[in-house]
C-alpha cells in the first residue's frame, strides 16, 4: 500500500459538490481507500484567463495502484465529473485532481511528475497538506511540508 496525497480543486459549477463528488468517486475506485481530507480553502486563480476563485483541498489515500495507474484513475474521475479534455492550460475547470506525493517516490516522465512540479510553491496545496502531514519530507527538496510552507 502506498500513502499518497491528492490535490483537489474546482472553480466551475457547484464547486463544493464537485469536490465532494470527486472524493467520493476516488474512494469508490478499486485499489483506493480515502484516509482523510483537509479543510477546504478558497483561493484566487494563478495564471490563465480571468476566472472564478477555486476551492482547493488535499486528500490522503492508501492505494495499491502504481503511479501511472493512479494517474489513469484520477483522470477517469475528472472525466466522470464532466471535465472536457481540450481546454486552455490553467483555465477554469469543474475538477482538477493532481498527484502531489506518492510515498517517497520520484517520477520524472513527460506526462507524470511526482512530486507535483509546483506543489512546493502553492499555498493552496501546502496549507491543506500541512494539516494532514506536517512532518512528511518532500523527497526531492528534502524539507518537511511545514518547512516548505514557512519558506
Ligand atoms: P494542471 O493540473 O497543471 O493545471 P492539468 O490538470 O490539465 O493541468 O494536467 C495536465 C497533465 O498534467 C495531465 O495530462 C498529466 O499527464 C500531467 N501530470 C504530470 N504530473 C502530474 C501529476 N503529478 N498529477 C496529475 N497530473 C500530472
Ligand atoms: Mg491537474
Amino acid at each position: 500500500m502506498a500513502r499518497v496525497f491528492i490535490g483537489v480543486g474546482s472553480n466551475q459549477g457547484d464547486r463544493l459538490a464537485n469536490l465532494s463528488r470527486a472524493v467520493q468517486r476516488l474512494g469508490a475506485t478499486a485499489g483506493i481507500r480515502v484516509v482523510q481530507m483537509a479543510t477546504i480553502y478558497e483561493t484566487r486563480p494563478v495564471g490563465g484567463p480571468p476566472q472564478e476563485d477555486f476551492l482547493n483541498t488535499v486528500v490522503e489515500i492508501d492505494t495499491s495502484l502504481p503511479p501511472r495507474e493512479l494517474l489513469s484513475a484520477i483522470q477517469a474521475v475528472e472525466v466522470q465529473l464532466g471535465r472536457t479534455p481540450s481546454r486552455e492550460q490553467w483555465g477554469p475547470r469543474a475538477i482538477d485532481l493532481d498527484i502531489l506525493l506518492y510515498d517517497d517516490r520520484v517520477v520524472q516522465e513527460p506526462d507524470l511528475v511526482i512530486p507535483h512540479a509546483l506543489m512546493h510553491e502553492r499555498r493552496f496545496v501546502l496549507e491543506p497538506l500541512v494539516q494532514l502531514a506536517p512532518d512528511l519530507v518532500h523527497p526531492v527538496l528534502r524539507k518537511t511540508v511545514s518547512a516548505l510552507l514557512n519558506d
